[in-house]
């Protein structure tokens, strides 16, 4: 044997790989590395292979390669192996070698990967919670969190990308604020989380009232505002009409009735979100001054 081979096999033996080379014709394991007889027994040399790695598609895991592949020009196959009795996962490499008689073998070279498979394993479930938080924070991120509303950041997303519908198809909308009347009593009457209750009811009512396509909202403390697409100011005052009517119909619990006055706008040609939300807030103002519980409009 030429020294260089003996330097290989002295290598091969001494690896803290299983290696081992398996007959193609009768199954049985003709040679196995140090590393290979300490974790099965001495005795593996000589057994059939099939016997040897007879757990769960143990055998059949490393066997049907040599059915599909065998050629030894072919690339070495590289797989993973989960042995169920010692449960090791293995990197598993095997090829077609022409052994030193020069008869058809395979080798096979498993390198034990028990700790790559925890850090996968490990990596997946991270991803999955950091997609579930990501998830969270989006929500939170445009909800407000005592009536689940969007906030005003969505708000602000929403009319923005309505804006732009009107300015590129013509596409009208209007805007719609609401104002819960002589709130501040409420908080001074029963407390403040008496007012949050009637926050939350008002919220509901609101939402239960308008159409799937419009967009509700808190925009700040006891006001809301809905975006209505595709509708002109006649539409959206028979909206606030009705969103009005079933306010001051509403018995809430502990504070009883309670009304809201309402101000509403229609985007005009030359105009802005900021001025159309600003003409909205005027009208609201107007419907305060003109006595609370009704709808007014600025044309
Ligand atoms: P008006 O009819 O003119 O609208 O009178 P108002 O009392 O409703 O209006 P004002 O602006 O004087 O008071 C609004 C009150 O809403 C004051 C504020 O403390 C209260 N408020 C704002 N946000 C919240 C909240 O989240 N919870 C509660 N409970 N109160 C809030
Ligand atoms: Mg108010
Ligand atoms: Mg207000």
């Amino acid at each position: 044997m030429q020294d260089f081979d003996r330097f290989l096999l002295t290598v091969v033996y001494d690896l803290a790989n299983l290696i081992f080379v398996v007959d193609q014709g009768d199954g049985t394991i003709v040679y196995a590395n140090q590393y290979m007889r300490d974790t099965l027994g001495a005795d593996c040399v000589g057994r059939r292979f099939a016997e040897q790695f007879s757990g769960a598609g143990g055998a059949h895991h490393f066997i049907s390669y040599n059915q599909q592949h065998g050629a030894e020009t072919a690339p070495p196959l590289q797989s993973e192996y989960y042995d169920d009795e010692s449960e090791n996962w293995y990197h598993v490499q095997q090829r077609q070698i022409a052994w030193i008689d020069g008869s058809p073998k395979i080798v096979f070279v498993l390198s034990e990967i028990n700790a790559l498979k925890r850090l996968q394993k490990d990596l997946t479930e991270a991803h999955a919670t950091l997609a579930f938080k990501n998830r969270e924070l989006e929500i939170s991120a445009r909800t407000d969190r005592l009536t689940s509303l969007y906030n005003r950041h969505q708000l602000d997303q929403v009319i923005t990308s309505e804006f732009q519908r009107f300015r590129r198809y013509g596409k009208p909308f209007s805007v719609l604020l609401a104002d819960c009347d002589q709130f501040k009593q409420v908080n001074d009457t029963y407390g403040h989380p008496a007012g949050d209750a009637v926050l939350i009811d008002l919220a509901r009512l609101l939402q239960s009232n308008i159409r799937a396509t419009d967009t509700l909202g808190r925009w700040g403390g006891e006001e809301f505002l809905a975006i209505l697409p595709e509708t002109g100011l006649d539409n959206a005052s028979q909206l606030a009409e009705k969103l009005r009517a079933t306010i001051s119909a509403y018995v809430f619990p502990v504070v009883g009735h309670k009304t809201a006055s309402f101000g509403i706008a229609q985007i005009r040609q030359d105009e802005n979100i900021k001025d159309l939300v600003a003409r909205a807030d005027q009208a609201l103002y107007l419907a305060k001054a003109n006595g609370r519980n009704r709808v007014e409009a600025l044309a």
